[in-house]
């Protein structure tokens, strides 16, 4: 078992902090104040090749990897939650194309995905529900060479940025979830609306939001896989996601940490530096090595996409775990910081607020736990 990232990953991590020290971090604390959506990151996120990390050369990819992917975002997150979690939707979305896409949907679509002309988004959720999936109350019904698709998504992000929507939508409600299908819809096609955006209190800067459907006339050419394959194109894709997720972990996680080092050696009380107290030590070593093993699990999960093994089960266990550590190191990082934790001057408590999002999107602590025991009993 080698533990050692290869001189090429080493060099990737390298050069993504180097860019989020100069790009992502000048503007990081503003994108969470004004909760702006950061369209010249993106573009300079597709500039510096960030948005084709784990994609082939052929469509315009690095072939870094799951694994090199991971390094890159963990860096992205350390600096921004929300750029790491904006690119991190956008992959998700290319995933999709590039798992089930036709060979012409690929050529079509990724290249300029990975340039970041065009900006992807993933659409499962409903008012009604996000565990659900058999819940997807959106139908796409054939009507000669078109669909015609009506619903209603909700907390997408992305929604209103985006130049192309992967829609999850019923074609067969009879089969559940076996008659869901997975969709290309274009920013422009007709009848497609942002509803209401979210003022979260975390990921600030994702534009996250609503979007409905009404009577969208999609080419029969724009579904993805065929009918009926929705749920396998959404699980693959959330699968991955829930990887990709839990490098952001590890990013909060290790920003909250450094703050943490940075601060308890500036700060005395009672005549000593916060770092000779004890207390203080015994949370840092608790992030410490929380964290490693964030890191492990999502690398072990990252390698096992590379390598074409089955890692649902694994994808579950990183993200439920990477998340949940993220936001017990950033509570740490607010409690080693005193009142200013929890002042918006600093930066921890932004951290506290970003983890919270991390154990909720790409499914619940509750829905990683249901995978991992299910896989248990199987
Ligand atoms: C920052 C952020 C970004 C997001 N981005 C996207 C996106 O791009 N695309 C998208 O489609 N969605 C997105 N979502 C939505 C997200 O995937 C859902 O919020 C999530 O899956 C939970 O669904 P829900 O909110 O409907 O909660 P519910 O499903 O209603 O769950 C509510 C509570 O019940 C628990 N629960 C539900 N079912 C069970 C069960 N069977 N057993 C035990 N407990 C259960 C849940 O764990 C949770 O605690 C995003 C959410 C956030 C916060």
């Amino acid at each position: 078992m080698d533990f050692n990232l290869s001189p090429e990953q080493q060099e990737l991590r390298r050069r993504v902090r180097e860019y989020a020290a100069r790009e992502l971090a000048p503007a990081a604390r503003d994108i969470d104040r004004h909760a702006t959506f950061p369209s010249d990151l993106i573009r300079s996120m597709a500039e510096n090749g960030l948005l084709g990390l784990p994609f082939p050369l052929e469509y315009g990819g690095s072939g870094m990897g799951a694994l090199g992917y991971c390094i890159a975002l963990e860096e992205l997150a350390k600096v921004c939650g929300a750029a790491a979690t904006i690119n991190l939707a956008h992959v998700m979305s290319s995933f999709s194309i590039f798992l089930f896409g036709t060979q012409k949907q690929r050529m079509y679509y990724l290249p300029e995905m990975v340039k970041g002309k065009v900006l992807g988004s993933f659409g499962v959720t409903e008012r009604g529900g996000g565990s659900d999936l058999a819940s997807i109350q959106t139908e796409a019904r054939l009507d000669g060479v078109e669909y015609v698709i009506t619903g209603q998504k909700s907390y997408i992000t992305n929604a209103g940025q985006a130049d192309l929507y992967i829609i999850l939508a019923s074609t067969g409600r009879a089969k559940g979830s076996g008659g869901l299908s997975a969709f290309i819809i274009e920013r422009n096609t007709g009848g497609l609306r942002l509803g209401k955006t979210e003022d979260l209190t975390g990921m600030r800067g994702i534009s996250i939001g609503e979007l409905t459907l009404e009577e969208c006339r999609v080419p029969k050419k724009n579904i993805i896989g065929g009918e009926g394959d929705g749920l396998k194109v959404a699980l693959s894709c959330i699968d991955r996601g829930r990887v990709a997720i839990s490098a952001v972990g590890v990013g909060v996680a290790q920003a909250a940490l450094d703050a943490s080092i940075i601060y308890s050696k500036k700060r005395s009380q009672f005549g000593r530096s916060l770092s000779e107290l004890q207390a203080i030590q015994f949370m840092i070593a608790d992030m410490t090595t929380e964290i490693d093993a964030a890191r492990l699990l999502t690398y072990r999960a990252a390698c096992m996409v590379d390598a074409g093994s089955r890692f649902t089960k694994e994808a579950s266990m990183a993200k439920l775990y990477s998340s949940e550590a993220a936001m017990r190191a950033a509570l740490n990082a607010v409690q080693i910081h005193g009142g200013y934790g929890l002042s918006r001057e600093g930066p921890v408590e932004r951290y506290m607020r970003d983890a919270k999002a991390l154990a909720i999107m790409e499914g619940t602590s509750e829905i990683q736990r249901l995978v991992i025991g299910r896989s248990e009993f199987r």
